[in-house]
């Protein structure tokens, strides 16, 4: 773990151009991202075979999509956006180039874990940027959706706190709170895998939807029990949960702020990427 920035103050690059292939959750269809070196600030996406210019994701770009995230840039659109962010911004990179063949990121395992081992095989380098990347916040934040809710109030560092409550024993209630920096990042989210409930799969599935989900690079529970075990951690539902909302960050980077989220989706992260971007402050 020493290729890893001890923490989030500093402007990190890829070494290198790193390449993965997967099918999308969705879609199903096969996808090659390609993950390179930028000068510039922020995360960008470009198609491959496109005369358009690379384009700097932004929160105004996420389009209404309840199971994932998708931005829509322009014509184009790019789904399931979320693991592939978390890994970027978690692993401590501030400037990266995103190119694609295709208009969903690939799921790969259903965690970031695969997108951590590609930006170790690239390699980070420090750049020597004056850009400022701590993001503060100067009064708390308050942001709910029905009984949804997500707060943040101003703290010295990025540590984070997830509540999940679901009707299945399976999952039940679970908590889990951390400081976030590059290593914890790495040993104690990027590892946890997305989950859903079979009777609501079965449903999407009769629909014509996910196409690309199975029990390799998703966790599935039934009323009563997980239907591919192991579980990576005792509580890895709670701690995907808070790799989503780290990867719908990414729009606008990590805040210098306590952030707690009860019953969190992509929909009221989005909300609180806006909501956060209105009061914060470049440090
Ligand atoms: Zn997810």
């Amino acid at each position: 773990m020493e290729w890893l920035p001890e923490n989030y103050k500093n402007s990190w690059t890829l070494v290198k151009p790193v390449s993965r292939t997967g099918i999308g959750l969705h879609t199903g269809i096969e996808t090659q991202v390609t993950l390179l070196p930028s000068k510039d600030k922020g995360f960008y996406v470009s198609w491959v075979n496109s005369s358009q210019p690379p384009i700097k994701l932004h929160p105004s770009h996420v389009a209404q999509s309840p199971l994932c995230t998708t931005i829509e840039l322009g014509k184009q659109k790019l789904s399931t956006v979320e693991h592939l962010l978390a890994a970027l911004i978690g692993c401590g990179l501030t400037h990266v180039h995103i190119l694609v063949n295709g208009n969903e990121i690939p799921l790969l395992d259903g965690s970031s874990i695969e997108w951590v081992e590609a930006i170790a095989e690239a390699g980070i380098i420090k750049l020597n940027s004056s850009n400022k990347t701590e993001i503060v916040i100067n009064e708390p934040v308050v942001v709910y959706k029905g009984l949804s809710m997500i707060t943040a109030t101003p703290a010295n560092e990025f540590r984070l706190i997830g509540i999940i409550d679901f009707p299945y024993p399976a999952i039940g209630k679970q908590i889990f709170s951390l400081e976030l920096t590059p290593k914890s990042f790495v040993n104690e989210i990027a590892p946890a895998r997305t989950f859903g409930f079979k009777d609501q799969i079965d449903h999407l599935v009769s629909k014509g939807l996910i196409k690309g989900g199975n029990l390799k690079n998703s966790l599935v529970c039934d009323e009563s029990s997980w239907l591919n075990p192991p579980l990576r951690f005792q509580n890895e539902p709670v701690r995907h949960k808070l790799l989503d909302l780290i990867g719908d960050l990414a729009l606008i980077g990590l805040p210098k702020a306590q952030v707690l989220v009860y019953r969190g989706s992509h929909a009221l992260h989005s909300e609180f990427a806006k909501a956060i971007q209105s009061v914060c402050s470049l440090k």
